[in-house]
């Protein structure tokens, strides 16, 4: 299913597993390839500790901006058929486990809508330098559905070790 017009989505980009640099600088051309949309934008990476009961690596972070005129959970399957090809496994019994590509839907316009397979904005974004940053940098200080102002966002999120890469 489509819409007309297109929309803005945010999309958070996150890998700690078999060399994570080159694995979020993959993935943009396909995200760029995905039906209906585009890639618009993406921020610089980020490296940032892994938020998780499981010892692991650091994550690279980035967030893309897509145009699309897909629905969020037509979106959703088209991200997860690319984690699936970037050799995501999934455990279902490990929460936040280590990963070679984790796609989420940040934002999606102005929509939001929260049931069982979606939630937007992203439910956990408020609590992630590592998602609130980069956003910044490229969608600058816009007004998050439900949540308030990005900068605000930004303010008050607990702390994170979190470094720009320049790359
Ligand atoms: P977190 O959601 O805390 O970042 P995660 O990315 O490790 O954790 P996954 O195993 O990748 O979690 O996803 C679990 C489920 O989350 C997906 O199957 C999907 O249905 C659901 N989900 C809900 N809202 C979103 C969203 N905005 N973006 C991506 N997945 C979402
Ligand atoms: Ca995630
Ligand atoms: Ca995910």
């Amino acid at each position: 299913m489509s819409q007309t017009h297109p929309v803005k989505a945010y999309i958070g980009i996150g890998s700690n597993l078999a060399d994570p640099v080159q694995q979020v600088t993959d993935v943009l051309p396909s995200l760029d390839k995905i039906n209906q949309t585009r890639l618009l934008q993406h921020s610089v990476y980020y490296k940032s500790e892994a938020i998780s009961d499981i010892p692991q690596e650091d994550y690279i972070n980035a967030v893309a901006c897509l145009e699309t005129t897909l629905q969020p959970f037509d979106l959703l399957l088209e991200l997860q058929a690319i984690e699936h090809a970037f050799y995501r496994q999934r455990d279902n019994e490990l929460k936040w486990a280590p990963r070679t590509m984790d796609l989420d839907i940040i934002l999606y316009g102005q929509h939001h809508q929260n049931d069982s397979h979606l939630t937007i904005p992203h439910p956990q974004m408020m609590n992630r330098l590592f998602v609130l940053q980069p956003l910044k940098d490229i969608a600058g200080s816009i007004y998050i559905p439900t949540l308030g102002s990005l900068d605000y966002l930004i303010e008050v999120a607990p702390p994170l070790r979190i470094k720009k890469l320049d790359n």
